[in-house]
């Protein structure tokens, strides 16, 4: 069936498939199912007109386009919105020769690594992601070559380094002192002006969003825990420095302490959240903030407990965390806290950002509620709901599409089969 499909939509539509970058093309999509607003269940035999890289209108029954604008076959596909992850780190993978690389890669490299990678994560359906930790240069000129379209890849909002505090989560750990020395870079800072001065020189540097880590990490080779590590006066002062610069700050948080600290100082949005409590749930909706949960990462990372290549201090948090994250997501579900899909992939493997999807359903959601976190939820998080999220006239051409219902088999989201983006074409068709 599958087969089938793809070789329809080989015959129909292989004249505007994006072989490297390409411009948009006007097209018309013959849709069988349409998620248009997950949430609001299935639109069945529509027409979806594509001009200029937007969707013009979504109209029921086939129509023919404008003449000569081609039609995309997809009337026994499943389309949905782009799919958007909340929480990537798209120039780098965990693994093995992960701390070696920061000695022998240059900027230059990492930039071309995230390339590569962003193009898959593209390809796995998904259209947007956020970037919340990687080098400045890296990674700001990627999204900006992303943007211009030099490079293939999602949308991208960007935070560049997290601040830290010294000897943080987000700060260089574990190496011999000269080397920390060396690598020690802008975003770490003590005291609430020294973290001001951080988070204006990350705006400086192209951050759309701040990072912080609020509390311990499992990745950071350092026994430090997982508790709060910036104070609370020192919280305050990054959120009102970056809400002055009109910037959001999302903070790394496990212990509930420090989840509960960085949201009590007005925090946008909370990243893992593992040991959040009734308190931090009764936090989230005073403050309307928003939890990205990266239940991914936790499986990942429990897998990882006996890695040779994992340096002791992680493997031993590792254990920890790992097995927590779900019951965290179902706690966070029930309480009813706003969730936006998010993966920490970079921690698992690039392209098999869907995964999170059954593990969320795992943890409660429905299929279309899990759906609609990574569509509509998570471009109200990113402030960018205006352009995507949904499949509505105005909004980018931003679509995916699947053989069989993900509604019924969530797991269909892990090998989409279309990709279009911006009116382009990047998968499905060759
Ligand atoms: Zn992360």
């Amino acid at each position: 069936m599958k087969t089938a499909l793809l070789k329809s939509l080989a015959l129909s539509t292989a004249c505007i498939v994006a072989a490297g970058v390409a411009s948009a093309q006007d097209a018309v999509v013959h849709a069988g199912h349409v998620l248009a607003v997950p949430g609001e269940g299935y639109l069945t035999q529509q027409t979806i007109t594509v001009k200029d890289g937007r969707i013009v209108s979504i109209q029921p029954g086939y129509k023919s386009g404008a003449k000569g604008a081609p039609v995309i076959d997809l009337k026994s596909a499943y389309v949905l919105p782009g799919l958007i992850d909340s929480h990537v780190h798209i120039t780098g993978e965990n693994g093995p020769d992960e701390r070696l690389k920061s000695f022998t890669d240059s900027a230059v490299d990492t930039a071309f690594d995230g390339a590569a990678f962003a193009k898959v994560t593209l390809e796995a359906g998904f259209t947007t992601v956020q970037d919340v930790g990687a080098g400045n240069d890296t990674i700001f000129g990627l999204r900006d070559a992303i943007a211009r379209g030099a490079v293939v890849g999602p949308r991208m909002r960007a935070a560049g380094q997290a601040i830290s505090v010294t000897g943080g989560h987000g700060d260089v750990n574990g190496y011999s002192s000269p080397v920390m020395k060396l690598f020690t870079g802008t975003n770490v800072c003590n005291g609430a002006d020294d973290c001001r001065r951080a988070v204006r020189q990350q705006v400086k540097e192209g951050a759309d969003i701040i990072k912080i880590t609020a509390t311990g990490g499992v990745l950071s080779n350092t026994s430090a825990g997982l508790e709060q590590q910036f104070s609370q006066d020192e919280l305050v002062a990054i959120v009102e420095a970056a809400h002055a610069m009109g910037r959001q700050v999302t903070a790394h948080a496990h212990g509930k302490g420090g989840v509960n600290a960085a949201l009590r100082a007005g925090i946008d949005s909370i990243e893992h959240g593992t040991y959040l409590d009734d308190e931090s749930i009764a936090l989230f909706k005073e403050h309307g903030a928003t939890l990205v949960p990266t239940v991914l990462a936790g499986a990942t990372v429990t897998g990882w407990t006996n890695e040779p290549w994992l340096p002791e201090a992680s493997r031993k948090k590792a254990a920890i965390v790992g097995p927590l994250m779900l019951d965290m997501l179902r706690r966070a579900r029930e309480g009813g806290v706003n969730v936006a899909f998010g993966t920490d992939t970079g921690v698992s493997r690039h392209g098999e950002n869907a995964k999170e999807f059954a593990l969320m359903v795992q943890a409660g959601f429905t299929p279309e509620e899990a759906i609609r976190s990574a569509t509509v939820t998570a471009s109200r998080h990113l402030e960018m709901e205006t352009d995507i999220g949904t499949l509505e006239a105005g909004k980018y051409a931003d679509l995916i599409a699947v053989t069989a219902d993900p509604l019924k088999k969530i797991t269909e989201l892990e090998s989409v089969d279309f990709v279009m983006k911006g009116g382009v074409v990047h998968k499905g068709l060759n």
